[in-house]
């Protein structure tokens, strides 16, 4: 038999993974440690019994976009919701992106924001952070000026680094951008602030949030864009009919009504991670300021791969950044967990340098 062969640009990429290793310590994937309120449990559970499952959910979710604008002071036709926010990513990609236009990315930073791009045939266009990984505004504006991208993709906090986006800075490059500015703010309820007040019918920028990571819900595949109401239009060009499923519509507005359960679970993450940062400053290990979940460390005096396969012999799985391209060699990520989970992996780290 012959076997039709995919699209040739495709067998340049690999998917994207993040090896799971069956360890008792996971910190490699930046979910939250603590399971969601024993009350959103129940509450699911009651309102699982009065779904109607002959029948397609609701297209619009509206009471899933009604709850979340509520959250954000926001109006729900400005709220995009999808399965997970790289859904999200992928439906701006598709509306925005698409052959003959390009997406701005500023290396390092999360790698599908680059991987989606490439999937939808958009042309990826790389900038690079400075060494403390901040974003150079003034580069911003070379690349911006040379190639006119249709996206530009920023993080806040930024994945792998850790480190937040100053607000001057995200006023200072939708001024100069022509396409669509994309805030990823997967960790934005871990920083400081949120461009989420600069959202404005008639500014071209979008903030992107995920139930993944702060509302201890990375199981049930939620994310949400909050932006114009006409780029959320635009979203739901591109997004299949009935692309969001009747639990989750559902799992999602319960969630909201547990927000200060999940801002006491950030807190306790905020004060777990300046332990961690302050234990691994007394380690032989650069460390980096992190406003995020996780933590960029890189072993002074061992290998950064070493170090991972020593972690992980000693029942600590962390994520291998050792060898990324755009970040220095020898780097790892670790994301804070319980407490419990993190004197393991210090213990486990002090053991292996
Ligand atoms: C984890 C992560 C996401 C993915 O979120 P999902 O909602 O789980 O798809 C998006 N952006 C960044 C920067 C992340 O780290």
């Amino acid at each position: 038999m012959i076997f039709p062969d995919c699209r040739a640009d495709l067998a340049l990429r690999d998917g994207y993974h993040s090896p799971q290793v069956d360890v008792a310590v996971r910190l490699n994937t930046n979910e939250s440690p603590y399971p969601p309120p024993e009350g959103w449990r129940r509450d699911l559970a009651s309102a699982i019994e009065n779904v109607e499952f002959n029948r397609y959910p609701d297209r619009a979710a509206t009471r899933l976009r009604e709850a979340l604008a509520g959250l954000h002071q926001v109006r729900p036709d400005q709220v995009f919701v999808a399965n997970g926010s790289n859904e999200v990513l992928q439906s701006i990609c598709l509306a925005y992106g698409g052959p003959g236009r390009r997406a701005a990315v500023y290396e390092p930073t999360y790698a599908l924001h680059s991987h989606i791009a490439h999937l939808s045939s958009t042309e990826v266009v790389q900038g690079t952070r400075r060494d403390d990984f901040s974003v150079d505004v003034d580069q911003v504006a070379d690349v911006t000026a040379a190639a006119r991208p249709d996206i530009t993709f920023l993080c806040s906090p930024n994945n792998p680094t850790g480190n937040a986006l100053p607000a001057v800075s995200a006023a200072e490059i939708l001024e100069l951008s022509p396409g669509l500015v994309v805030l990823d703010e997967a960790y934005g309820d871990f920083a400081d602030w949120s461009a989420i007040s600069m959202v404005d019918d008639e500014v071209p920028l979008v903030v992107t949030r995920t139930f993944s990571k702060t509302w201890s819900m990375a199981a049930l595949r939620l994310g949400y864009l909050i932006g114009p109401a006409r780029v959320v239009a635009s979203l739901e060009r591109v997004a299949l009919p009935y692309h969001l499923d009747a639990l989750k519509q559902i799992a999602g507005r319960l969630a909201v009504a547990y927000g200060d359960e999940m801002r006491r679970r950030v807190a306790a993450i905020v004060s777990e991670r300046r332990r961690l940062q302050g234990a691994l400053e007394n380690l032989d290990v650069d460390v980096w300021p992190s406003e995020a979940n996780f933590l960029l460390f890189r072993p002074k005096s061992r290998k950064g791969d070493e170090v991972w396969h020593g972690l992980v012999d000693r029942g600590v799985l962390v994520r291998n950044t050792s060898n990324w391209p755009s970040l220095p060699a020898g780097c790892l990520r670790v994301t804070v967990g319980t407490g419990t989970e993190n004197d393991a992996f210090l213990s486990a780290l002090e053991e292996t340098l």
